[in-house]
């Protein structure tokens, strides 16, 4: 599925789950590619690995994701693209508030394969959200 789909249904599922200044933000989102990202990988914590393939903060309303995201298969596109919305929803708050909002506000686990920090969503929500 392609990346803008994902978020569009990310987008509409949000619809009745979170505020409206919230959704405002939200609804603006698109995705981008974004070559700076590959740059930024692996440094601070292990977390940060989870950024080689993708940030927000860096341009207005804009999601960035690396050139390759679209191999990962759909239930990591869905968990990374859910933790970004996470942060955009807390007005970049870090890393374990992004994924507190998503379970918290719209009741989905972000998980995570620890050796690569990249993030995933369990197979039934990704039917729930985009089914
Ligand atoms: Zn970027």
């Amino acid at each position: 599925m392609r990346t803008e789909h994902l978020l569009g249904c990310i987008k509409k599922y949000c619809r009745n789950k979170v505020d409206d200044n919230t959704l405002h933000l939200i609804m603006a989102l698109r995705v981008k590619t974004c070559k700076d990202i590959k740059k930024s990988a692996g440094r601070r914590d292990t977390r940060e690995k989870a950024r080689m393939y993708s940030h927000v903060g860096h341009k207005p309303d804009v999601i960035c994701i690396a050139p390759d995201f679209s191999i990962l298969p759909a239930n990591c596109k869905l968990g990374i693209l859910l933790h970004e919305v996470g942060h955009i929803a807390t007005g970049l708050g870090n890393e374990p508030e992004a994924d507190l909002w998503v379970k918290d506000v719209l009741g989905i686990t972000v998980n995570y394969y620890s050796d690569l920090e990249l993030e995933y969503i369990n197979n039934n929500w990704v039917e729930e959200i985009c089914g």
